[in-house]
């Protein structure tokens, strides 16, 4: 679980254009800039600059995500024209390599991050693709030689505690319909005989939703 910071490009910047966006695929960008402290904390303040003229949904670093634009608006990081599809329906997520950050850590970020996108928007690991998709341009500069093992990891990394379906943390478990004490047994790792004591079950094969 990494933190995401909503911190949105005013309206009316020429970054952020507004145009409707249902989000098709995820694009993969490296920031290119090595200077120290350029983090996503600095990329959120650079997105916000009335000046900058490019803009992306999201910057991971290291220790933290920003995110710049609504899911359900575009910016302009694909380089494939006002109408193009990388500009248009597709996430841009901007992966940073200041010098005095650890790229790997951030690099796990981003892939937590589109994880959780891909299942949050129905988006395939297909439709993940680089800068380099759209318009030429060698980005992410530092992942398009291993770009076959950053896809596998996107699979592997480990999913959002919010979104697993069986929650087993603080001991508790809340039943659903259609759950049997032997199917949540095996879900929380607890024995039966245990959770009918803990609950006060009596009959293990009556329990109740919620
Ligand atoms: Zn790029």
């Amino acid at each position: 679980m990494v933190k995401i910071t909503k911190d949105f490009i005013p309206v009316g910047h020429n970054n952020r254009p507004g145009y409707a966006m249902n989000p098709a695929y995820i694009t993969v960008h490296n920031t290119a800039n090595t200077a120290k402290g350029a983090s996503a904390a600095m990329h959120a303040r650079y997105e916000k600059n009335p000046e900058t003229p490019t803009s992306w949904h999201f910057t991971v670093d290291e220790k933290e995500i920003y995110q710049h634009l609504p899911l359900n608006e575009n910016g302009w990081h694909a380089g494939d024209g006002n109408s193009g599809t990388g500009n248009r329906k597709s996430i841009g997520i901007e992966i940073c390599e200041n010098s005095d950050g650890d790229f790997e850590k951030a690099v796990a970020n981003a892939q937590w991050l589109i994880k959780k996108l891909m299942k949050e928007q129905g988006i395939s690991l297909a439709n993940v693709v680089p800068h380099q998709h759209w318009s030429g341009k060698y980005c992410p500069r530092k992942l398009l030689d291993r770009w076959d093992s950053f896809k596998a990891g996107i699979s592997g990394a480990p999913s959002s505690p919010a979104k697993t379906e069986t929650k087993t943390s603080g001991s508790t478990y809340t039943v659903k319909k259609g759950d049997t004490l032997s199917e949540i047994a095996v879900k929380t790792g607890v024995s039966m005989a245990k959770l009918q004591a803990y609950n006060g079950i009596k009959n293990a094969n009556k329990i109740t939703v919620g």
